[in-house]
């Protein structure tokens, strides 16, 4: 590892010019859990870390209106805990809890977890059925992007060199909404999933209404299932119908062969569980 110098701004203004004068040798840095991963296995070089931990105002969870407002350096254990998010969107709360070991998780934070961009993580998918967004800020001023839109590959998100991600915003879902995360785990519980779909429905006199469909560990970035969407949305609910629309999701995914299963199988069991996901939100479990 080349020499480090750790630099601990108070201020985002500071943190900026850090990143301005530093360049390509800085990274910010918030829980570490990935950074110093990447780090170790040079996968990054940096010679200036940016932390972001004492730059106040940018963690907690408030509720504005109808959504949710988490502050990027939100650690994903006091999502899973907090008394705001447990009240109010318990999935979300359910869905943080998933990560990793409590370890990791009272590191890990809300934004790094974003900014990493690994599309095996779990919070994305659920937060690309919530609708939600994040708001990025630079010097130049702030910007939204919704999660659907925030991550372009492997690793990589449309975030500049000057942005960071300052707070994340999750719309609270109709109350009538019903959703699930269902994560392939067929190694340990606290491992990275092998294929994991979330789903969000609304349902009315036996017809979806609205259906939100995501997947993580299916390809280079999080998958936003629109095709399984659009062949159920306006549509009486039938096990046949679900049936038909899950085998939809084996064109929308892009798996990778490893050590978690071939590609092939990936998508198989991607089919397999956008179908167990669309029959506990579309109410035919057990069809
Ligand atoms: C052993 C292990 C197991 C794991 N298992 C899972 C799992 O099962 N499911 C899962 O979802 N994840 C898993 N993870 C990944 C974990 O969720 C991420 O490591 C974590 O969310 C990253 O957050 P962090 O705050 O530690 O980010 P950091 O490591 O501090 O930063 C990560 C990246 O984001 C950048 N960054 C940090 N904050 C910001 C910001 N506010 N704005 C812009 N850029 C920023 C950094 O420069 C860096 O590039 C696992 C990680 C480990 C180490």
């Amino acid at each position: 590892m080349a020499e480090l110098t750790f630099h601990s701004p108070t201020t985002l203004a500071e943190a900026f010019d850090l990143m301005k004068t530093h360049g390509d040798d800085a990274r910010l840095i918030a829980g570490g859990t990935a950074l110093v991963v990447m780090m170790k296995q040079s996968l990054v070089v940096a010679e200036h870390l940016v932390s972001l931990r004492a730059i106040p105002g940018l963690d907690g969870v408030t509720l504005k209106g109808d959504a949710l407002h988490i502050g990027a350096l939100t650690r994903h254990r006091d999502v899973e805990t907090s008394p705001v998010v447990r009240e109010h969107l318990p999935f979300l709360a359910d869905v943080y809890g998933r990560v990793a070991t409590v370890r990791i998780r009272n590191s890990a934070t809300v934004g790094g977890g974003l900014a990493h961009a690994d599309p095996s993580q779990d919070p994305p998918a659920a937060l690309m059925v919530l609708d939600a967004r994040v708001r990025i800020t630079s010097p130049r001023g702030d910007r939204e992007v919704a999660v659907a839109d925030l991550f372009r590959d492997y690793y990589e998100t449309v975030l500049r060199p000057d942005e960071l991600i300052a707070e994340l915003i999750v719309p609270i879902p109709a109350s009538t909404a019903r959703t699930t995360y269902l994560k392939f785990l067929p190694r340990t519980e606290d491992d990275y999933a092998t294929v994991a779909v979330a789903a969000l429905a609304e349902v009315d006199g036996g017809v979806c209404r609205r259906l939100r469909v995501a997947l993580i560990a299916a390809g280079p970035t999080p998958v936003h299932a629109e095709a399984v969407e659009q062949a159920l949305e306006g549509k009486p609910v039938s096990a046949e119908a679900i049936r038909a629309a899950a085998a939809l999701v084996a064109d929308a995914v892009d798996p990778m062969d490893d050590f978690r299963g071939t590609a092939d199988y990936k998508r198989d069991m991607a089919v397999v569980f956008t179908r167990r996901a669309l029959e506990q939100v579309l109410g035919q479990a057990g069809s």
